[in-house]
């Protein structure tokens, strides 16, 4: 599609056409009219030049002959005189000659000056024609009367006798003369102009502006599309400068044309590039590695080898999002991402799949101790400690494994299951990294069922609490007397029958229900205060579980100071129970969550005391009320010496913090009687009651009253 200056000239119509069209751009052309007006002004100043002698040679010549004339006829009518001159001989001729002839006046003197005859318009006084008198070959000549006349003077010999000759003559003409000269190079000089001009725009016509519109044309069609620049090139070749311009625009359309594929060709690699991988680590993402997996699942069924996937996750990792910012949890997951990478051996690949989760795929004959060991080595590499913002952060992360053990397996499946274990290893909080088991599959079945059937029992009602008391330790001697108690969730499932927490917390704790599960709690906890406060002269302070994921939500203040408010609930009466491993999971922001609960005026315990590796100084800071021993120690009393050991340093420490130490999960008399001899203030277990629903809590609450 190359440009070509004589396109689209060949119908009939089109030549018509062409004529005017061609010419239009011309006259339109600015630049062409400057040279063309320059032309003819040049043309016209040249030729004015040359018209002003040419005009002037022409009127003397003219003189001249007339000039000539009138000698020679002077000169004739004199020789016609013999003998010597007589004035009444010549008179008469003279003025016979005026009548004859352009002479309008004549004088004959002879040397000395006097008059020998005269005829006509002969006033010669002011006439100095001296020069004739010293050079009989010189003709004086001058102009008078705005040269409609001519006077001549020259000398002659006649006959012997010298005389001085003045003519005057008629001149008037030569002035009509001259204009008609004049006038006819004029028109000469427009003519030529004309062609000239002409000739001019011809030229300037064919070799500039058509080569400069040219050019115009390829430059406004290259610039619409520069990606194909080089297709509107000038397939011309003039042979002058233009020629050299045309060949220089070519090479600068293909270089446009190729730095246009390249930055397209770049663009596309870039494209590739994003839409297969994570633009935070610049790592593969999930798409790319189900592509990659595909691959490998392909080849390693061929051989019959396997593909292990690790399924990566960073533990905590949200608590840093919230906690020190999202450039930080940013910068967190680009330094997990490149110790990820960093310790890749050959024919290994690592991916992002989302947040905080990766994935390594390796292929080859790998048995489950290697994995094991790589498992191993991909926690020691994470854990080494991060400098974010300033703080030192150690990472945590669990790991899932799953193999396709020579199975022709497609790649979801094989990331699926390796997510599966990774679940599971997530769930208890000593596994680290677990490899997938079938059963994996099941469970997840389960707790999917188990997530609709919660969903629909929170909707419906389907929930209950029941209350577990706990008494103060002092009047156990006399008569056991309830002070507090512990709400404990139930499910009374309609075919599995009454579900405990354990069965579905963690599932709702998976899925993000536990918020609204925990709501529920406190409000229900709260209307039961209310109603008790009612019956009752003490009423009992009721315990509520906070799940760790519950204590995570920045909101849990308002949420807690909403539900009681709307309730109409004495704040005093309730308390608020956070697991030590939830407290501990970001101290730092645990300090500042139970001062706001504080603030609401409830009261605050630490669960579960002695599992959740306490830091002594961060349980000093927590505004806390009391701390439950757990009931892994309590059971233990008087059959381990390490348990009575650890519960007595932990009354010791409650009470020396001046925190009221609860011991759970009492059961026998032996236990009791070593808590109470170590001055532990509460305590709740089957012992005392087990959890029991509303009105049979009620009743109980009855007797004591
Ligand atoms: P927890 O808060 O440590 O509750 C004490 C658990 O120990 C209760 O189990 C209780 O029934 C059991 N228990 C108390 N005394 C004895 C005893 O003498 N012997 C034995 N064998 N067990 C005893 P439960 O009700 O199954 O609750 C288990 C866990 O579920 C609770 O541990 C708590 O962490 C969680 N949970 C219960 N209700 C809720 C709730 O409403 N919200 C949340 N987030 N978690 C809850
Ligand atoms: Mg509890
Ligand atoms: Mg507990």
């Amino acid at each position: 599609m190359a440009i070509s200056r004589n396109a689209a000239s060949h119908t009939h119509a089109a030549v018509v056409g062409f004529r005017w069209n061609s010419w239009r751009p011309l006259l339109e052309c600015k630049l062409c009219r400057s040279i063309t007006f320059s032309v003819f002004l040049l043309i016209l100043a040249i030729e004015s030049i040359i018209l002003v002698p040419s005009a002037l040679n022409f009127y003397n010549n003219e003189l001249r002959r007339l000039e000539e004339k009138a000698v020679a006829t002077v000169g004739a009518v004199l020789a016609v005189e013999s003998g010597s001159l007589r004035p009444d001989h010549l008179q008469p001729r003279i003025s016979g000659l005026l009548r004859d002839t352009r002479i309008l006046g004549l004088s004959v003197l002879r040397r000395d000056g006097s008059i020998l005859a005269r005829a006509g318009d002969a006033d010669f006084d002011d006439f100095s024609f001296e020069e004739v008198l010293q050079d009989p070959h010189r003709v004086v000549q001058r102009r008078i009367r705005n040269g409609r006349c001519y006077d001549i003077a020259w000398s002659r010999n006649v006959n012997g006798t010298p005389l001085i000759l003045l003519a005057r003559m008629d001149s008037s003409a030569l002035n009509a003369a001259l204009l008609a000269f004049v006038l006819r190079i004029a028109g000469l000089v427009a003519l030529i102009v004309a062609v000239v001009t002409t000739g001019t725009m011809i030229v300037l016509h064919r070799s500039v502006l058509n080569p400069i519109l040219t050019l115009r044309r390829s430059m406004l069609a290259a610039a619409a599309k520069p990606g194909r620049a080089h297709d509107f090139r000038i397939r011309e070749r003039p042979s002058d400068e233009l020629g050299d311009v045309f060949e220089a625009h070519n090479r600068m359309l293909r270089s446009v044309a190729e730095s246009k594929l390249a930055d397209r060709l770049r663009a596309e690699e870039q494209a590739r590039f994003l839409v297969r991988h994570d633009t935070l680590t610049g790592l593969p993402n999930r798409a790319f590695l189900l592509e990659h997996l595909r691959q490998l699942l392909q080849a390693a069924c061929q051989r019959g080898e396997s593909v292990v996937v690790f399924a990566v996750n960073l533990a905590a990792f949200r608590a840093i999002n919230d906690g020190l910012g999202e450039a930080a949890g940013d910068q967190v997951l680009r330094e997990a991402a490149r110790r990820l990478n960093e310790g890749l051996q050959a024919r290994q690949f690592v991916a992002r799949l989302d947040g905080d989760n990766f994935a390594i795929a390796r292929a080859g004959a790998i048995q489950p101790p290697e994995s094991a060991a790589q498992a191993e080595q991909i926690l020691a590499r994470l854990s080494q400690p991060v400098e974010v913002s300033g703080a030192e952060v150690r990472l945590q992360a669990k790991i899932g494994i799953a193999y396709s053990k020579g199975d022709c397996v497609d790649p979801e499946t094989l990331l699926h299951d390796a997510n599966l274990a990774l679940s599971s290893a997530r769930r208890d909080a000593r596994t680290r990294y677990e490899f997938f088991a079938p059963s994996m599959a099941e469970e997840a079945r389960r707790r999917q069922e188990i997530e609709r059937e919660l969903k629909y029992a929170l909707e419906h009602e389907g929930l209950q609490l029941y209350y577990q008391p706990k008494v103060e330790l002092d009047s156990v001697a006399r008569q056991p007397y309830f002070v507090a108690c512990e709400a404990l969730m139930r499910w009374p499932h309609p075919r599995r029958g009454m579900l405990p927490p354990a069965q579905f917390i963690p599932v709702a704790e998976a899925t993000g229900l536990i918020l609204p599960l925990g709501d529920w709690a406190l409000r229900a906890a709260c209307a039961q205060i209310c109603s008790w406060q009612a019956e009752h002269r003490a009423p009992p302070r009721i315990a509520v579980n906070l799940s760790a994921e519950q204590f995570r939500d920045r909101d849990l203040p308002e949420r807690v100071g909403r539900i009681l408010q709307a309730c109409g609930t004495d704040p005093a009466l309730l308390e608020l129970e956070i697991t030590e491993s939830a407290a501990m999971e970001d101290a730092a922001n645990t300090v500042k969550t139970l001062s706001a609960l504080r603030k609401l005026g409830v009261q605050l315990a630490i669960d579960d005391f002695g599992t959740g590796y306490s830091s002594l100084s961060y349980l000093r800071k927590f505004d806390i009320d009391s701390i439950k021993i757990d009931k892994s120690f309590v059971d233990d009393i008087g059959r381990d010496p390490n348990a009575d050991a650890i519960c007595e340093a932990i009354i010791g420490l409650g009470r020396s913090l001046g925190k009221r130490v609860v011991a759970e999960g009492v059961e026998t008399d032996t236990q009791l009687e070593f808590l109470r001899g170590r001055g532990c203030h509460e305590a709740q277990g089957y012992l005392f009651g087990r959890p029991a629903p509303a009105a049979e809590f009620a009743a109980k609450l009855a007797r004591r009253d």
